[in-house]
């Protein structure tokens, strides 16, 4: 039986798997995918400390040698199912045998929300795209449009002006969620069209994407925006394994725990994205996978002087 089951690769459970290492705990770490998480995702990440102007891809791939190089193990395996048994729990794989463990961190992170509009299933990944650090260089020279008002949407928008001839920002209000320095960038780039107030009725074209239309929902007024990609940024939704009737989550699906990580299950922690909490960055989510790990210790200890 492992002392600890990290779930998840992103910041939040490479910087677990860091802390565990040095707490010398046995653990291993389990990874669907491919490790990093929504880093990935990323074109540029200027604000976490000390490494300004790094890629998303670099920096993930710092978080993983780091964890390796501490003696963390990366296992790829699908998490299917939980058990609870006696002294902990036993963690279902898809393809793999079930592990057991004393404690759970989970750090599953997010995935994309969907628009839900006509065409947006039809043309996934087809021109509807929702990673534009992935497929943006697809696009170069063409035309594209990017929904959403936040800090990702707004990144988005400017990385694909350096290589779109245009980019259209669709966003369902006038204000942006989106840090000011983004958005003071965002106004000063010229190939940056905004259409604010508006939102996307239906994404439309043949074999791949041609265009969408657009409603401003203040005005009522209905366009046509020809466009080879709809890069959606709408938000993200957590990642909870559809564990949720077992560790409890709120009303939007993330498990509910503070800033000790520690879900309504004892034994079980929650860290980065996947955890209620005000902000989600890179910096609190590797904050989360260290105070997670000190806290898993002084669970341990408790459980050992039982
Ligand atoms: P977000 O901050 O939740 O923003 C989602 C945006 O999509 C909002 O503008 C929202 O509009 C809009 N939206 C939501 N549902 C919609 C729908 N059905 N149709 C149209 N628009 C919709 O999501 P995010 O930008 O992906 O960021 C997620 C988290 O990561 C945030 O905490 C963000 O700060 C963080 N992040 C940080 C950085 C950075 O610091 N460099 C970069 C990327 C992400 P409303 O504004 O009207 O609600």
């Amino acid at each position: 039986m492992f002392d600890l089951v990290i779930i998840g690769s992103g910041p939040a459970g490479m910087t677990a798997a860091i802390y565990a290492a040095r707490a010398e705990l046995s653990f291993v770490v389990l990874e669907k995918g491919v490790s990093g998480g929504q880093v990935l995702n990323t074109s540029d990440v200027d604000n976490y400390p000390g490494l300004p102007e790094i890629s998303g891809f670099d920096l993930a791939e710092k978080f993983e040698n780091h964890a390796k190089h501490c003696g963390a193990e990366i296992r790829m395996a699908e998490v299917t199912g939980l058990e609870k048994i006696e002294g902990g729990f036993r963690i279902l794989l898809d393809a793999d045998d079930p592990v057991e463990t004393r404690t759970i961190i989970i750090a599953t992170g997010a995935t994309p929300r969907r628009l839900g509009c006509p065409g947006e299933d039809e043309f996934a990944g087809m021109g509807v795209s929702y990673c534009a650090t992935c497929d943006g260089a697809f696009f170069r020279g063409r035309e594209v449009i990017v929904v959403g008002g936040g800090n990702t949407a707004v990144e988005d928008a400017i990385f694909l002006a350096r290589g779109c001839k245009k980019v259209t920002l669709v966003h369902r209000r006038d204000a942006f969620r989106a840090s000011k320095t983004l958005v003071t960038a965002l106004r000063k780039t010229p190939n940056i069209e905004l259409a604010t107030d508006s939102v996307i009725d239906e994404i439309k074209g043949e074999d791949s994407v041609a265009g969408a239309v657009i409603r401003n929902v203040k005005t009522g007024e209905v366009r046509d925006v020809p466009a080879d990609g709809v890069f959606v940024a709408v938000g993200t939704l957590p990642v909870n394994l559809g564990w949720a009737d077992m560790v409890p989550c709120d009303d939007s699906g993330y498990f509910v725990a503070g800033e000790d990580c520690a879900t309504q299950v004892p034994g079980i922690y929650a860290a980065g994205d996947v955890r209620t909490k005000d902000l989600r960055q890179i910096v609190t989510a590797a904050a989360d996978g260290a105070n997670a790990v000190y806290h898993v210790e002084q669970y341990l200890a408790e459980l050992m002087a039982e």
